[in-house]
């Protein structure tokens, strides 16, 4: 056997060894647990297991809101998005910003100074950044920031996949 043919049958063997293992030994992660005291609008809820929302999402949707991504920046055609209406949850269709608190933020993520009510979204400690769910659904949107413009400082840096733009609500 010569060494390349080696090397792509090891290739194989690792390759089936860790799709038996992801499929029939790693654990599904538990789900995300909301923190105490997080109310949402209307006490809506919406919880789904792993598989679930891998059938509703897209691949990129699944990986920002579920696994914690983050989108390349400028990616997002949101990101430039000027038109009226409501940034809503792409998991749960829950309305989180509207384009009265958008702002251009030149970082190439679609930028909000606060949520379009305080309890749409929840705040997380993520190492030395705080992240920003859904409060419905739990969908990692993004995160804030403290060099936001006025009224409220806050610069809600948001991943434009996490986010469906409903026109003129
Ligand atoms: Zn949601």
């Amino acid at each position: 056997m010569k060494p390349t043919q080696l090397f792509i049958l090891i290739a194989i063997l690792l390759a089936g060894g860790l799709w038996l293992y992801g499929t029939y030994f790693a654990k599904p992660r538990p789900p995300h647990k909301r923190p105490a005291g997080v109310t949402s609008p209307g006490d809506r809820r919406v919880e789904k297991t792993d598989s679930e929302w891998k059938q509703i999402l897209s691949r990129s949707a699944y990986n920002i809101t579920r696994e914690q991504g983050t989108e390349w920046p400028g990616s997002s055609e949101l990101t430039n998005e000027h038109r009226q209406g409501v940034y809503t949850c792409v998991c749960c269709r829950n309305p989180l910003f509207a384009s009265t608190t958008k702002f251009d933020s030149h970082t190439g993520w679609p930028s909000f100074y606060a949520p379009i009510i305080p309890n749409a979204v929840y705040n997380e400690p993520d190492g030395n950044r705080t992240e920003v769910r859904c409060s419905v659904c739990d969908a990692h949107l993004g995160h804030v920031f403290n060099d936001g413009p006025e009224p409220t400082g806050l610069r809600y840096c948001m991943n434009g996949v996490a986010l469906t733009f409903e026109q003129g609500k």
